[in-house]
């Protein structure tokens, strides 16, 4: 892909608008994506022509519309490469899959005194369930440090999981400090210990290859929103053997097999964690957004944003009394990065840079506990996808400058 001219950026239409008469740079895709203009007519497409509920009717759109359905769990599959289609579980998000974990797999094989490993870094999604299933279980919620960098650090975690340890539970990629964590070597070790290895995969889905037989992770949560698809649904991906184990945790329409008056047999995999009616359009889309993923090539996205990220870091290292937070070195920075301004409060240099058109977050970013290790209370984010460009970037650094210096001076 060419940086300078991203031929994708004129495939989505919300880019080309002005925000406070500039043009908008939208840089808060850790937040969510945009979406493409194919992928709006797809969701468009389906409800004005195939719209029916799934599974339940004989008639032609019912069967249309659940062929579409299975179809895009099939896309997903091979997305990250899972051995069967009945491992993908349509959830509303990452949230709702790291939540479905705790309450199922949790509930089932946690007991007092056994130990969950998390980290520092987590985003709350991937914290909060655990934390709640050990005050419930009364075991013992352990976190791994994380190293000068900010990865989450391998030597603390062969100390932290021990044949205690039943659930360890890892951010793929940090929605704060942009590091790759090394999530393979710490199933290895989750294993050797015979604890199950969750990953929360809603930073890196979205932005690099992840494949789940070569990660060997035990389950894989991630986000639709976050990759071009709508929101309300994401992925819970299971190894086949551990979900038929796992009790259903939402009772109600299809999730059932027969049901008696005072028993209830379940469906299988899949839908014995799909009760009710799931949502269609956004599953269907969510398997659209993954075909526009694919024909541009995930090892394309993740080489396209590491050289942005290798433009933009020097150049926001340059700027004197900003702070950004995880690896210095672009080589080990993915393109999710948080700063903070001498002098200023993330907000307002989030609406400092909004009055220039160019949106990022600001606040904790849902990652509390890793503000307090950081000894900070919030930092300003920028966050790349693919149709960002070298000029975004150049237009956030300026910004970012004129920005210190309207504070300062009063004028921009
Ligand atoms: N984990 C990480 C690392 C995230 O960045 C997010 C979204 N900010 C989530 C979990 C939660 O995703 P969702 O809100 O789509 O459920």
């Amino acid at each position: 892909m060419d940086n300078k001219n991203n031929q994708w950026r004129q495939d989505f239409p919300i880019l080309d608008q002005k925000v406070n008469d500039e043009n908008l740079v939208y840089l808060d895709n850790a937040a969510t994506t945009q979406k493409p203009q194919t992928v709006i007519d797809d969701l468009v497409n389906f409800y004005q022509n195939d719209n029916a509920n799934v599974h339940r009717g004989v008639h032609t759109l019912a069967e249309r519309s659940t062929e579409q359905f299975e179809t895009a769990r099939e896309k997903i599959q091979k997305f990250i490469n899972a051995e069967h289609s009945d491992e993908i579980i349509y959830t509303k998000g990452t949230t709702d899959a790291l939540n479905i974990i705790a309450r199922s797999y949790g509930a089932e094989n946690i007991v007092a005194g056994d130990e969950i490993v998390i980290s520092y870094l987590e985003h709350h999604s991937n914290l909060i369930p655990w934390q709640q299933l050990a005050i419930q279980k009364h075991a013992v919620l352990k976190y791994i440090e994380l190293d000068d960098d900010g990865f989450v650090d391998l030597a603390d975690a062969k100390k932290k999981i021990t044949d205690k340890t039943k659930i360890v539970s890892i951010a793929h990629v940090s929605n704060v400090l942009g590091v790759i964590n090394p999530v393979k070597e710490i199933a290895q070790i989750a294993h050797s210990h015979g604890a199950v290895m969750v990953v929360d995969g809603a930073q890196s889905v979205p932005h690099m290859p992840v494949d789940v037989q070569d990660l060997d992770c035990d389950f894989l949560a991630f986000s639709g929103h976050k990759m071009l698809g709508p929101t309300g649904i994401g992925i819970l991906y299971g190894k086949e053997k551990l979900l038929n184990a796992m009790p259903p945790v939402d009772f109600g329409g299809e999730m059932i097999n027969f049901v008696h008056l005072y028993e209830t047999s379940w469906n299988d995999l899949p839908w014995k964690f799909e009760a009710g009616t799931p949502n269609i359009a956004g599953a269907i889309v969510l398997g659209y957004a993954v075909d526009y993923l694919s024909k541009i090539g995930m090892q394309n996205i993740f080489d396209y944003e590491n050289e942005l990220v290798d433009y933009v870091l020097p150049k926001l290292l340059n700027i004197e009394g900003l702070t950004v937070y995880g690896p210095q070195d672009p080589a080990k920075h993915t393109s999710v990065i948080s700063f903070n301004l001498d002098g200023l409060h993330p907000h307002d240099l989030a609406t400092g840079l909004d009055m220039e058109g160019v949106a990022v977050r600001a606040g904790h970013h849902c990652a509390q506990p890793l503000m307090t290790y950081l000894g900070i209370s919030a930092t300003a984010r920028a966050s790349f996808y693919f149709y960002n460009t070298k000029e975004d970037a150049d237009i956030l650094v300026n910004s970012i400058v004129a920005t210190k210096e309207f504070f300062k001076n009063g004028t921009v």
